[in-house]
């Protein structure tokens, strides 16, 4: 990837704040490695558009758990897209109390998405899993071998046994400042291998005294890795640039 970038947010909504262009404008002035996640497939040829000839922001399909019921029909537009790009994002499963009825239909959309990823190879995807780790690992490890695809785990909740075993299978984790919430965050992200670890703001969702967080504006959620891994902030910063490097290779 050149040129090297200075920071990496590979889970950002970027269409979600007001100005996408500006959103794209501001992770290439900063040189920050932006995953744009997108929540819907029609969503997608907006921000390509828009976001194409940027250096530093590269767009992922997705069909967001919170969606995948309602809009489980565009699951061909889909499937007619994911040649256009190697990021797909974001997608997964969400068990949380407001989106367990649609579990089942959530599963179904999943699976189909791993299918079509393993189908054509060599994707990177971006994965919510609210409650379900142990289910999406189990996916995962059936459909999507980490020679066919890459996964990284954005907001990762689930245990360290659940973390160790992702590691096992080969995938990543992207941290954002609000998982240093937790009490255990910090055991949590030891528990982790320190070359999978990418950062993310999930912007807008997160905010940052009281307003939604900027597009790459991980420093925060950096500050708190470095000390979690007992490291220098520059060589945390450099660690995740490499890490990145690693994976997108
Ligand atoms: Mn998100």
């Amino acid at each position: 990837m050149s040129p090297r970038p200075r920071h990496v947010d590979f889970h950002c909504h970027l269409d979600l704040y007001p100005d996408l262009a500006e959103a794209i404008a501001q992770c290439d002035a900063e040189r920050t490695a932006t995953l744009a996640v997108t929540t819907t497939p029609k969503a997608f040829r907006q921000n390509l558009k828009l976001a194409g000839r940027s250096k530093f922001v590269r767009v992922g399909l997705g069909l967001h758990p919170h969606l995948a019921a309602q809009r489980k029909s565009e699951l061909a537009l889909f499937e007619a897209l994911l040649p256009e790009t190697r990021y797909v994002g974001e997608i997964g499963l969400d068990a949380g109390p407001r989106f367990f009825r649609s579990l089942p239909e959530q599963i179904d959309v999943f699976t189909r998405i791993l299918a079509m990823c393993q189908a054509q190879g060599n994707k990177i995807l971006s994965v919510h899993s609210v409650r379900t780790a142990g289910r999406v690992l189990d996916l995962i490890e059936k459909m999507l071998p980490s020679d066919r695809g890459r996964v990284v785990f954005h907001w990762f909740s689930g245990t360290k046994s659940e973390a160790r075993r992702a590691a096992a299978l080969g995938c990543y984790f992207s941290i954002n400042q609000a998982m240093f919430e937790k009490p255990t965050a910090q055991e949590l992200i030891q528990s982790m291998p320190i070359e999978r670890l990418l950062t993310e703001t999930d912007g807008p969702f997160i905010e940052e005294a009281g307003e939604p967080i900027g597009p790459g504006k991980v420093q925060p959620a950096l500050r708190q890795l470095a000390t979690t891994l007992a490291l220098p902030f520059e060589e945390t910063r450099e660690l995740v640039v490499s890490n990145l490097v690693e994976l997108v290779r």
